[in-house]
């Protein structure tokens, strides 16, 4: 079965194709040549989930879904949260925005966050969601290099390493987008 991701982040692509059951074919949107912006601008993660499954359904009548995920830190009030690709400038810029990241966590006592991942999935026309959640905390230096965005700082609970110092299996296990991701293939499994 075919199954557009609506992404270009090779990342994302990689880990969500490492944890998909066998008889599903990935596709992305330098698969399908679409290069056109999307607009995210809902104000949950929910909507902004829909306004992109929506707009590719819209556009090849595809089985497709989409993510959107959030860092939201307790002492920033849930900041990023739906800003969290464009928190330090308009341009999905990583390195700036765990920078923004690590200058306001500077000197706060509560560490706690969580991030937060919402898929929408359109098959045979019809919306489903599924939400994969991970709590852990903000270190106050960067360590590791694998992963991306805010890996670099975020330890999850139970655990000793960052997101950055795992491998990809480990991450794709506990991480927002793997069991956002596994809830989407029970779901797929049962139909
Ligand atoms: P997106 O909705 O998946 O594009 O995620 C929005 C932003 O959240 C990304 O640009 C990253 O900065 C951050 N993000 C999403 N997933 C992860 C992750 O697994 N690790 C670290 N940062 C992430």
């Amino acid at each position: 079965m075919e199954l557009v991701f609506v992404t270009h982040n090779k990342h994302k692509l990689k880990e969500v194709s490492q944890m998909l059951p066998s008889g599903f074919l990935l596709r992305s949107l330098d698969d399908l040549g679409f290069t056109d912006e999307i607009e995210e601008n809902a104000a949950t993660l929910e909507g902004n989930a829909t306004i992109k499954s929506q707009t590719i359904f819209n556009r090849y009548h595809c089985d497709c879904f989409a993510d959107d995920t959030g860092l939201e830190v307790e002492a920033l009030n849930g900041a990023p949260g739906i800003h969290s690709a464009r928190f330090a400038t308009d341009g999905h810029d990583f390195e700036a925005n765990l920078q923004k990241l690590m200058s306001l966590m500077e000197g706060k006592k509560n560490r706690k966050a969580r991030f937060r991942t919402v898929i929408s999935l359109i098959l045979e026309g019809k919306e489903h969601q599924f939400e994969g959640i991970v709590n852990g905390t903000i270190i106050d230096i960067r360590k590791g290099t694998e992963g991306f965005g805010y890996d670099p700082v975020f330890i999850p609970d139970g655990y000793a390493e960052t997101f950055a110092e795992m491998d990809a299996d480990l991450k794709n296990s506990i991480s927002h987008r793997g069991r956002a991701f596994r809830k989407l293939c029970d779901f797929l499994e049962t139909r």
